[in-house]
């Protein structure tokens, strides 16, 4: 059985193996952010996201040439603040080309680090390939003293030029660590020791250009993904909501009376309401208005009828989901059933 899995292995890798000396065909697609910023003065902090093309990227890392032939797009030049559902859509539309149609081996995203783990899941979950996307950024501005991006942006090309990252979904390239798109969190305001992997710690990391894999992604992901934005051009609308002692009930009436079609609660504790916001979510599920329970904590699951009563008021549990990545779950999801069970049994499979 050993034997007939290595001879299989073999098989597979010598069958996508590249020509030898050919090296993997990778494309950049440019988005912004910090790597692209430029700030005052190489030691100041205040510093202006998305200022600087992909070719000015690539110039500052000609390593990268090693690794692989790589060429660059500019698809927007924004701060990752201003990462909208139209710029999501034209992003994962646009990767499926390039990997479905145009010949690449594997794709690069920068991207300013505010909301790189909402894009990476949000791709993770509509790319239709098992080549390498990786997304990378950079906590510091391009000129300045000890820039991350030069670093990053290498490995990254590192991780989408190598086989160890095919069929790992999309995943995130900081710091010399790759995260899973699912679990990745940005844990600190300014520090470039920032993504985390949650309870389950980073998925692999680079050294010396090269991709060492720890674990694989257990969520259905990119191929296996039943999403598929190549006929859509807008996502249903989805809000989330924060809860606090003494939560106003305002945020919420305001998002249902706008139509929205989902309402994610970033909950205290397991996912819990305080008593008004509470009443308007059971008033707003009942009106066609989505729910899903989430949490502000940090780590941790928000479960199925644990302290709120979810088969009966037909919420949904976020379970592994943070507020923002439920967000990305619900408005998918909506694509597709509005059925909250249906939807229950994405939130356990994505
Ligand atoms: N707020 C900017 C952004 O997310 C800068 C942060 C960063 O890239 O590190 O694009």
């Amino acid at each position: 059985m050993r034997t007939l899995k290595h001879f299989m292995a073999l098989a597979l890798a010598l069958a996508m193996a590249l020509p030898i000396g050919a090296k993997p065909k990778i494309r950049i697609i440019a988005t912004g952010g910090t790597i692209a910023g430029v700030s005052v003065t190489s030691a100041s902090t205040a510093y202006t996201a998305g200022q600087v093309g992909i070719q000015t990227l690539l110039d500052a890392v000609p390593q990268i040439l090693n690794l692989a032939d790589v060429d660059g797009e500019q698809l927007v030049n924004i701060g990752s603040q201003d990462m909208n559902d139209e710029v999501w859509i034209k992003l994962a539309k646009r990767i499926n080309e390039i990997l479905n149609d145009e010949g690449y081996d594997g794709v690069v995203v920068t991207h300013g680090t505010d909301t790189m783990e909402e894009t990476a899941y949000f791709l993770n979950l509509t790319v239709k390939s098992e080549k390498p996307v990786i997304l990378a950024g950079s906590m510091r501005p391009s000129n300045a003293i000890s820039a991350d991006g030069p670093a990053n942006l290498y490995n990254a090309v590192a991780a989408a030029s190598s086989p160890a990252c095919r069929g790992m979904g999309v995943l995130c390239c900081m710091n010399n660590q790759l995260l899973d798109a699912k679990t990745v969190i940005k844990t600190h305001t300014i520090d470039c020791d920032t993504f985390e992997g949650g309870p389950s710690g980073i998925i692999g990391y680079i050294y010396n250009g090269e991709a060492h894999m720890l674990q694989t992604p257990n969520n259905k992901h990119t191929v296996n993904s039943v999403f598929d934005v190549s006929k859509i051009s807008r996502l249903p609308k989805v809000g989330i909501v924060y809860g606090y002692a003494n939560a106003s009930p305002i945020p919420m009436q305001a998002l249902v009376a706008a139509g929205f079609d989902g309402i994610v609660l970033a909950g205290v504790g397991d996912g819990n309401f305080y008593k008004d916001v509470f009443d308007v979510a059971v008033k707003a599920q009942e009106s066609g208005v989505q729910i899903v329970r989430s949490s502000r904590c940090p780590t941790g699951p928000t479960c199925l009828n644990s302290e709120v009563e979810d088969s009966k008021y037909h919420f949904v549990a976020s379970l592994d989901l943070n507020p923002q990545k439920a967000r990305i779950l619900l408005m998918l999801a909506l694509t597709k059933t509005h059925d909250w069970q249906e939807i229950q049994q994405l939130f356990k499979e994505y």
